[in-house]
């Protein structure tokens, strides 16, 4: 270890300019300790900075820089609720000869305010969204320029790093451009033999790596997108091999493990389903089988369920967890919102609550002594079921004698995430059963590069009496109506959903457009309940409202996407969805999930921002004319390409850097034929090569 740290890449961040131990210590939560962790940690996109735009000929979404003089600014009240901050927002209205555009600042200092004065020129980049009447930017980044001077802009496009969490881009811009600077031809060692490279003529690492942290200008961002340069391939190539191999190991691994089989008693099982208080679906039973068939096996079980939006996974799971609990052993379940983890929790309470089985819940809210004493009983076996967040792969967690580890709605995490969970259950030789669940469809040839072994189980309908949703496409121009057909709905006793969406590329901002929703909802009903949650509230403030949404208390929910997985409340019969647009139809289409779960007929209006284009239309009509996830999936999968998505590279299968399973398939048969040529010829290279692009996702606690 000793010589590695003191080699190029395994230099401290700290080393570079910038860098002191606060930052290293955010750095370290993304992943970032050294300078190949820099280098590494490739542009989740790019943004075009080397052309001034004329204001004139800008297009809403666009992403452009453009120039201009101040002619008026402006402070104006919106009557948002202030949380301490007050509710106003600057207006500055620009021109640069071709036409006007108005940049909105909802937070502003008042030196912004007195910098951003009339006649002052200012060159700013941003996201051109159309406004009433006119173009306008909200939040752009912007610098005064000095009078009648030059300036230049960028000389390649400027790289926008994913993951970003309380660490600014200009940050990881600067440390990628300084490790960039001192990286030469030697510096890094290249684990791919010569003789790889040479077949496919790739460029050499230092040179890739430089053109994708820093791409030319005239490099197309659709053929990026499309991962055709020479020097994307090179590390795609080399990103996938390296996954390829650590799949490999970990199969291995797998396979040398044992299990715990265990069989449930005929009678808790049948007292079990009796206390649903519906019968089981034809394919739920089935399901049902084939994971009871697993769990007896002394190998463990590696299953993925499939099952559409409310086709009732849950239950299946339930009966796993029984099994095992009812064998004297511990069951996790991981679920990727508190909101969902809460509700999980709450079923299972209610299942298994008041027999022998001790429930406990733990997310990231839970602190302290709280925590300590949920970890005690975990660690000596008095809680047998224990549902939770990320929270549950946390160093410090551990079981007594955890044997089935359940995943839901696995495209939420990444494959190593779900490992951590599963290392926590393994003793000796000895691993817990594995099932994990997700409602979005996977195409098989893909499932099997991403999952390996796994054994598949799919729901393929739904329980008896469901009325398919109903959904309906309308202009924003038709927005009163909606919020009648709410207020009816509301006043027959049903129940509502109102879901803003991700217009603004910041968190703080869809909230803010969340709370404003909801203000504006309150005036115009007065006599509804309307309660408010969205991912900036404090964790018990959620809960609090999703509960009284859930007894009846609050009529209408108005919500963020954070809604988008678990909350069921069958008496929420109207799904409202604004700039629908904007999202993708598998998301949609779990939105639209939440309701159609009891039995009334339920319905969903997607409310776009006009004007739309036809495509996009065409989109959402999709979803208007059905109600299964497979072809909505399907459909999705033709107009978007897979990558997009199944999420593959973000936040899905497998987390990537650089490379879509999807997108670049061609190249997984050589990819096969290079991991066999390494463990042949050059098994030493494996390690590092792993380390290099899965290094800081394997440090599970951290992520
Ligand atoms: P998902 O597959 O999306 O996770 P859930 O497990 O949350 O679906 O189930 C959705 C709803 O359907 C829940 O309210 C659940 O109690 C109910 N449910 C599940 N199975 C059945 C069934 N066989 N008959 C009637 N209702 C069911
Ligand atoms: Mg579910």
């Amino acid at each position: 270890m000793e010589s590695q740290h003191e080699s190029f890449e395994y230099q401290s961040v700290q080393t570079l300019k910038g860098v002191g131990p606060a930052v290293a210590t955010k750095l370290e939560k993304l992943g970032i300790v050294n300078i190949q962790d820099v280098l590494f940690h490739l542009p989740l996109r790019y943004e075009d900075r080397t052309r001034i735009i004329s204001i004139g000929s800008l297009q809403p979404g666009q992403q452009a820089v453009v120039e201009g003089v101040i002619e008026h600014s402006e402070v104006r009240f919106t009557g948002r609720r202030g949380r301490g901050r007050s509710g106003r927002s600057l207006l500055c209205y620009i021109s640069d000869g071709t036409g006007g555009l108005l940049l909105r600042f909802f937070h502003f200092s008042t030196a912004q305010q007195t910098n951003l004065a009339n006649g002052v020129r200012i060159r700013c980049f941003g996201e051109v969204r159309a406004g009433a009447g006119k173009l306008e930017m909200a939040h752009p980044e912007y610098r005064r320029l000095a009078d009648n001077k030059e300036e230049a802009v960028e000389e390649t496009l400027t790289p926008v790093y994913p993951k970003t969490e309380g660490v600014h881009q200009s940050l990881l811009r600067n440390i990628a451009a300084q490790s960039l600077k001192k990286l030469n031809s030697d510096s890094l060692p290249d684990w791919l033999h010569g003789s790889l490279l040479e077949q496919k003529s790739y460029p050499d690492l230092a040179a890739a790596l430089k053109s994708v942290h820093n791409p030319m200008p005239d490099a197309s961002l659709t053929a990026i997108e499309a991962g055709e340069y020479p020097a994307q391939q090179r590390l795609i190539f080399e990103e996938l091999l390296a996954h390829q191999l650590s799949m490999l190991q970990m199969r291995q691994r797998m396979k040398s493990a044992r299990a715990k089989s265990h069989v449930v008693g005929q009678k808790k099982q049948a007292a079990f389903i009796k206390k649903l208080g519906f019968d089981l679906t034809a394919s739920q039973q089935k399901v049902i089988h084939e994971i009871s068939g697993d769990l007896e096996k002394q190998a463990p079980m590696l299953r993925l369920l499939q099952g559409d939006v409310g086709s009732g996974k849950t239950v299946v799971a339930a009966s796993a967890v029984l099994t095992v609990v009812s064998d004297g052993y511990q069951a996790a379940m991981m679920a990727p919102t508190e909101i969902l983890a809460d509700q999980l929790y709450e079923n299972f309470q209610q299942w298994f609550g008041n027999d022998e089985y001790e429930c406990l819940l733990l997310t990231g809210k839970h602190k302290g002594k709280a925590r300590e004493q949920k970890l005690a009983a975990m660690k000596n076996g008095a809680a047998s079921i224990v549902i939770g967040t990320h929270a549950l792969f946390q160093a410090d967690v551990e079981f007594k004698n955890l044997s089935l580890v359940i995943i839901d709605e696995q495209h939420r995490f990444g494959v190593h995430q779900r490992l951590a969970l599963h290392e926590k259950g393994k003793k000796g030789l000895f691993a817990p059963h594995q099932l994990i669940m997700t409602a979005t469809p996977i195409p098989r040839s893909l499932a099997m590069t991403a999952y390996a072994d796994l054994d598949y189980s799919v729901i393929d309908e739904l329980p008896k009496g469901r009325k398919p949703v109903s959904t309906v496409v309308v202009s924003d121009q038709r927005r009163q109506e909606v919020v009648d057909r709410v207020a009816n709905a509301c006043k027959q006793g049903e129940q509502a959903y109102w879901v803003c969406t991700l217009v603004e590329e910041s968190e703080f901002l869809q909230c803010e457009a969340a709370e404003e929703t909801a203000v504006r909802l309150q005036q115009e009903l007065h006599d509804i309940s309307i309660g408010l949650v969205h991912g900036r509230m404090k964790q018990d403030e959620k809960e609090a409202v999703v509960r009284r949404f859930k007894t009846g208390e609050i009529h209408l929910l108005v919500a963020t996407t954070v809604i988008e997985v678990g909350v069921d409340v069958p008496n929420a019969s109207l799904m409202v969805i604004e700039n629908a647009e904007r999202l993708g139809l598998a998301q949609l289409h779990q939105l639209r999930g939440r309701v159609g779960r009891g039995e009334k007929q339920s319905a969903c209006v997607l409310m776009y921002r006009s004007p739309l284009s036809a495509k996009g239309k065409q989109r959402l009509s999709i979803l208007r004319e059905t109600n299964s996830g497979f072809v909505v999936a399907k459909k999705d999968l033709q107009m978007r390409g897979p990558g997009e998505v199944l999420g593959t590279r973000q936040t899905g299968l497998i987390e990537m850097r650089i490379a879509d399973v999807v997108r670049d398939e061609y190249l997984l048969a050589d990819v096969k034929k290079a991991s066999n040529f390494m463990q042949t010829h050059y098994p030493e290279n494996i390690p590092p090569l792993i380390q290099r692009w899965l290094g800081s996702s394997q440090r599970f606690g951290s992520v």
